[in-house]
């Protein structure tokens, strides 16, 4: 079992291991004595986890009850936010009470949210049943719903007081929601470890896997210490995201967020080569760990396609925009540029 400690705006634990998830009752008891517990989950998740999650709570006689939402980023929604800040009411929770986000990033970002709207604030424990949300989502605080015009419009920073990253949990977890975790899992290594990203190129996972999510969660850590509200250095995290959001908007969201992520690091580390930007060619070895890792290396649309899509993009406001460009393998930098720089580097 591995602790990784952040010390952002709250200091809390992220415990990473076989079987974490047993901890829940026994650590709201020691944090929060006897309140009560809301487990926040989709349908699916609830029919793998919920029952034995629920145990844990009963274990040690805490109250509970369980919100359950149909599946899906459609459910990422103020519709369903406001459904659970509903529930929450009528089942008359307090401030006092416990929210628990049992699930993948649609799961975290809503709980996350709600867990700072209801009575302006409850606390919050995450356990993240994904790769994808142990990796990333589930730690650094960002919460959101998305609205009409885009992903993840409205949500606020919202830290947890605990993560608990169960890996037993990703024994359940289809093949391709694994390899979309992967993705970020060679983010983090192209980003800043070199090491890393060589484990999981040479395919060594299952063994490493405890390591290997600590090791994520290290990083995204120590940007989180250093820029939790995302003015600068935590901008590192969204390399290979300004094109895959273009990729995923265009595919009508048909293909993952991993699968677009892969598709967006090679671009940008292909352009980043070709005008001069990395000191070291990367992509090669950015395809030797997709193809290794079950992620796709081509992508179904054409560069200037993208960049229309991204244009449009939250993070385009006043003309200009950051992109993230690996100068060698275990390092990125910031680069922000005019949006007509970006056209023309992308044609
Ligand atoms: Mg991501």
């Amino acid at each position: 079992m591995e602790t990784v400690k952040v010390n952002a705006s709250k200091a809390y634990d992220v415990i990473i291991g076989q079987k974490t998830v047993a901890l829940l009752g026994k650590k709201i008891k020691d944090f929060f004595g006897d309140v009560k517990v809301c487990i926040v989950t989709d349908d699916t998740v609830a029919s793998l986890h919920g029952e034995k999650v629920q145990g844990y709570l009963n274990e040690e006689n805490l109250k509970n009850k369980t919100f359950v939402f149909p599946h899906g980023e459609k459910s990422k929604s103020p519709e369903v936010l406001f459904e659970l800040l509903e529930f929450l009411a009528e089942n008359r929770f307090s401030r006092k009470d416990v929210l628990v986000a049992l699930g993948g990033g649609v799961t975290g970002d809503l709980t996350g949210l709600a867990a700072a709207m209801y009575m302006r604030g409850m606390h919050l424990i995450q356990i993240p049943t994904t790769l994808l949300a142990m990796v990333d989502s589930s730690v650094g605080g960002k919460t959101a719903v998305n609205l009409k015009a885009g992903k993840n419009l409205a949500g606020v920073f919202n830290q947890p007081e605990l993560v608990l990253c169960d890996l037993q949990m990703l024994l359940t977890l289809p093949s391709e929601y694994f390899a979309d975790g992967m993705a970020e899992v060679i983010k983090y290594g192209v980003i800043a470890d070199k090491s890393l990203f060589e484990t999981v190129k040479d395919g060594d996972i299952a063994r490493n896997l405890e390591k290997i999510v600590a090791r994520c969660v290290s990083i995204k850590r120590d940007i989180v210490n250093e820029d939790e509200f995302d003015t600068g250095k935590r901008q590192l995290l969204n390399f290979g995201h300004t094109l895959a959001h273009s990729i995923e908007k265009m595919s009508n969201f048909e293909i993952s967020h991993g699968s677009a992520v892969a598709m967006g690091m090679l671009i940008i580390s292909e352009i980043a080569w070709k005008n001069g930007f990395s000191d070291e060619r990367c992509q090669d070895e950015i395809i030797d760990a997709l193809l290794e890792n079950n992620l796709p290396i081509t992508c179904p649309f054409k560069n200037s396609e993208l960049y229309y899509a991204a244009e449009n993009d939250k993070k385009s406001a006043s003309g200009r925009i950051s992109i993230i460009i690996p100068e060698k393998i275990g390092h990125c930098k910031i680069m922000n540029i005019a949006l007509a720089e970006l056209k023309e580097l992308l044609e």
